[in-house]
């Protein structure tokens, strides 16, 4: 039976993600309610943390955000977003500013991980690009089996540039979107500002999930609560 609550998405169907749907696996926000971010006294991990003198620091930022694939499990709501896959006719596209995995661990298949990820490492000199294996988990500064170069984690960091590729998708996917559902994310900075702009939404109807930041305009649809909660609301047409 469908719940009297449930709400229609039509296909092709956008997800775009953000930190807040993560909260369910047990990963803080970067900036909202208890988030790694609240203290203003910490820099956020950038371009200039890409040095052999600085990388043992950049490593261990991110320390808390590496847990293997048994110890990281997805939230309700990716699952519901790779179930919504399974059961729509129409293509679902996950946009994600988020680095854990999460969404393609669910079993979602079109991932667009804007920023990169925490999954693989890539080395200074050759850009080899290698998974993060448990090997790797306690070592201050991983180094690359190839070439034995000083590894960098994956992802990017502020002050650096998107990959093309990831971008260019993403846009092709919203502007071919009917229904674009944006996820725990606040889309006050870029590229989420500018990925889901007005200009880019407006043919398409939106959906905000989000328990504390409202929508950046009218065009949007709040419910307002957890990712778990509200994602388990959406049902494919
Ligand atoms: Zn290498």
């Amino acid at each position: 039976m469908i719940p009297a609550d449930s709400v229609p998405v039509a296909g092709p169907v956008v997800f775009f993600t953000g930190a807040g749907i993560s909260v369910g696996a047990g990963l803080p926000t970067y900036r909202g309610t208890g988030g790694l971010y609240q203290d203003a006294s910490v820099e956020p991990p950038n371009a200039e943390d890409v040095t052999p003198e600085r990388l043992p620091s950049l490593w261990a930022r991110f320390q808390p955000r590496l847990r293997t694939r048994d110890e990281l499990v997805p939230s309700a709501a990716h699952l519901a977003i790779a179930d919504l896959e399974r059961h729509s006719p129409k293509p679902v596209t996950i946009i994600t500013q988020n680095v854990d995995g999460l969404h393609s661990d669910a079993g979602s298949t079109r991932v667009i991980e804007l920023h990169g990820t925490l999954r693989t490492m890539r080395c200074l000199i050759h850009q080899h690009s290698l998974p993060i294996t448990d090997a790797h988990w306690h070592d201050h500064v991983p180094h690359c089996p190839v070439c034995g170069g000083i590894c960098r984690p994956n992802v990017v960091l502020f002050g650096e540039s998107l990959p093309g590729s990831a971008f260019g998708d993403a846009q092709v996917a919203i502007r071919e979107a009917e229904t674009i559902v944006a996820v725990g994310t606040s889309a006050v900075v870029y590229p989420a500002a500018f990925l889901i702009d007005a200009q880019h939404t407006a043919s398409a109807t939106c959906i905000w999930i989000n328990p504390e930041d409202a929508p950046p305009n009218g065009h949007w649809t709040w419910l307002q609560g957890s990712a778990d909660t509200q994602v388990a609301r959406l049902r494919s047409l």
